[in-house]
């Protein structure tokens, strides 16, 4: 009985689970990439790739989703072009143990994947930049759609050469051929594909060392050579603290960092090259509101967790996003220090809380769940995790985990198996309640801040809503500019005059941003706002002084003139769209202030910009017919949550 029951199952799970890496076993690949019009967005090339069969087979597939041509030679010799839209299919009679060669040409004009940026704007900043993760990399490369499948990728690109071109791994070799240079990259361990990357722009760059000698280069585009120290502060620290923290050496041949234009997300981490947004190409100013320091840990961390150990399927996906999180928020504490990393950790539980109370908690281990519980639920998670093992279990079981399953696919109990070998303790209550329940234990969470953190017991007694009076007592004695800030914003707009007495810039831009009417006793100190070094206080404060204080406001756009704010030009579009309704404000400028304001809306410009002046041109119904024909292209942006905002306000346009 128990062994018919036995085969019975391995048969079912032979059907309803047989995947190709059960029976091959591809190994390496080596692309030839080039370009065919770049207007029509077309890549073309060969790609190479050696494998191995397992068990005998009568065929084989390469993902190649939608591309327009595809065939293929086997061996130097069988040819073939059998391709179902979706698949390369290669029929042969593979036997067990023989090895083969399967070369693929191909072309491909890709939807997703692989985007072409400002080709058809002279004055715009033309790129091409793949995301592979959540798209699928074979639209534009034949490869493997599944993770579970680890390929050696060497890749080599042929481009204009006035452009740099990056990809993973090591640049091993550069030749010259007229006006074009191939780029030949070269790695030396195997990835799953959606983390393949190339990145082509007009760069330069910096290269610093790790502890380990591994070289770190960091890209920034060649005129924003002053923001290229606000955005990459700290990198080598980052890299060092990460290394030693997780205790395994850094897996990759170095690690380049590319910032690219109306990228989908903050950052991907690609294998050795992660690609992020340059909305975090910040100045030294900004750095305050919108640095680059999480986004950097936690893409670096991913290398570790995502790219070297990868989960089998969305079920383990918070192996990959809790532990990116974790790690980036204990670099952000090596970086900030306690108070600031003590702060995040209960933001995150707050985060956790709003989306509880929606009704919307899941399961860590629920393929289905938010970004909010993949990566603050798994981050909460470890944390829990470490208290209860001790930090040198928890280390040693990372360590172990690592190391065991290193270049391949994890599962939840592989990681678990290790942390309880290395504690000597039984973990299943822990998965029970952290991993596999839906509930969210946040009195559990509540009591891990207070039982660590010093300052949270009397914080987290308070209740602003209920007694006013207690929360500004409490800012009399409190020295944490985080706490403050929070109680501050609670608060609501019911502060005195003594709140201005506190110092930090988080403190006073809480003020800026919940303080709407301004009681004429505080004009000053709110006036004051303006002068700090921070956009998004400066942002804040214009707008509450020039609304609340109307006879003043040509003094208000004077103090401000000329400042840009963040990479999305905040203060400088909130200040156009105000000279514009202030009365009387430089008439002889109007029409000057009026078309640059329009011209934000061009496409050379991210869409975060972009963004920002359909935005207030909307607001204040001037959305013009050069306006109005940008808006309809950006409607059809690739950044799905730019094109949605876009064909809303279209709507609104229409009505
Ligand atoms: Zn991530």
């Amino acid at each position: 009985m128990y062994r018919i029951l036995l085969s019975f199952f391995l048969f079912f799970s032979c059907l309803t689970q047989a995947q190709q890496t059960d029976y091959v076993d591809f190994k390496k690949a080596t692309a030839n990439i080039s370009f065919g019009d770049l207007l029509s967005k077309e890549v073309k090339g060969t790609i190479t790739y050696e494998f191995e069969i397992l068990r005998d087979v009568d065929s084989v597939f390469v993902d190649a989703k939608r591309v327009k041509d595809i065939s293929y030679v086997l061996d130097d010799e069988f040819k073939g072009q059998k391709y179902n839209g979706e698949q390369l299919i290669v029929k042969h009679k593979f036997k067990a143990n023989s090895k083969h060669k399967l070369v693929i040409t191909w072309r491909s004009m890709p939807e997703k994947a692989l985007y072409f940026i400002d080709w058809e704007y002279i004055a715009g900043n033309r790129q091409i930049w793949t995301q592979g993760q959540g798209k699928y990399t074979s639209s534009w490369m034949p490869s493997f759609d599944d993770m579970n499948e680890k390929v050696i990728f060497n890749l080599n690109i042929t481009f204009d050469k006035s452009y740099e071109v990056i990809a993973n791994g090591n640049l091993v070799d550069k030749s010259v051929n007229g006006d074009n240079v191939t780029w030949h990259y070269a790695m030396k361990k195997p990835m799953s594909s959606y983390l393949v990357a190339l990145a082509i722009g007009r760069y330069s760059k910096k290269t610093a060392y790790s502890q380990n000698g591994v070289f770190l280069d960091m890209y920034y585009y060649p005129a924003d050579s002053d923001k290229f120290e606000p955005t990459y502060r700290y990198t080598k620290q980052i890299f060092d603290f990460l290394e030693n923290e997780i205790g395994v050496r850094y897996p990759w041949e170095n690690y380049k960092q590319i910032p690219v234009k109306d990228f989908l997300y903050a950052g991907m981490e690609n294998t050795s090259a992660t690609i992020f947004s340059d909305a975090f190409l910040i100045d030294k100013v900004a750095f305050v509101d919108k640095n680059y320091v999480n986004v950097n840990a936690h893409e670096l961390a991913h290398q570790w967790f995502g790219d070297l150990v990868t989960e089998t399927s969305g079920t383990h996906h918070w192996l990959q996003e809790g532990f990116a999180t974790y790690y980036a928020l204990l670099a952000e504490r090596d970086v900030f220090g306690d108070a600031y990393y003590q702060y995040r950790l209960y933001e995150y539980a707050q985060e956790l809380l709003d989306q509880d109370r929606a009704g919307a908690s899941t399961a860590l281990l629920n393929p289905k769940s938010s970004s909010t519980t993949f990566y603050k639920k798994g981050a909460w998670a470890l944390t829990i995790l470490r208290e209860q093992v001790g930090d040198a279990a928890f280390k040693l079981g990372v360590k172990n985990y690592l190391r065991k399953h290193q270049f391949k696919n994890v599962e939840t109990d592989d990681f678990i198996r290790e942390v309880e070998k290395t504690s000597g303790k039984n973990l299943s209550e822990f998965v029970e309640t952290w991993l596999k329940s839906d509930v969210y234990h946040y009195q559990l969470i509540e009591a891990y801040l207070i039982r660590n953190f010093k300052d949270y017991k009397a914080f987290l007694k308070l209740n602003c809503e209920q007694s006013k009076s207690k929360c500004q007592d409490y800012l009399k004695s409190s020295n944490n500019p985080f706490i403050n800030a929070e109680v501050i914003r609670l608060l609501q707009g019911n502060i005195t005059k003594s709140v201005f007495k506190l110092k930090t810039i988080k403190e006073r831009q809480a003020i800026a941003q919940s303080l709407y009417n301004i009681p004429s006793e505080l004009k000053s100190d709110y006036e004051s706002l303006l002068q700090d070094e921070s956009y998004e206080t400066i942002e804040a404060a214009l707008f509450s002084l020039w609304q609340n204080f109307p006879n003043d406001n040509k003094l208000y756009l004077k103090q401000t003139k000329g400042i840009q704010g963040f990479n999305d030009k905040n203060v400088r579009i909130l200040w156009l769209t105000l000279a514009l309704i202030t009365e009387d404000f430089e008439p002889e400028n109007n029409a000057r202030y009026f078309e640059e304001l329009t011209d934000y809306t061009n496409p050379i410009y991210g869409f975060e910009i972009r963004q920002k002046a359909f935005a207030y041109l909307n607001q204040i119904q001037a959305c013009n017919e050069k306006c109005k024909t940008n808006l309809k292209q950006a409607a059809m942006h690739h950044n799905w949550q730019f094109s949605k905002f876009a064909k809303q306000l279209l709507k609104v346009e229409q009505n």
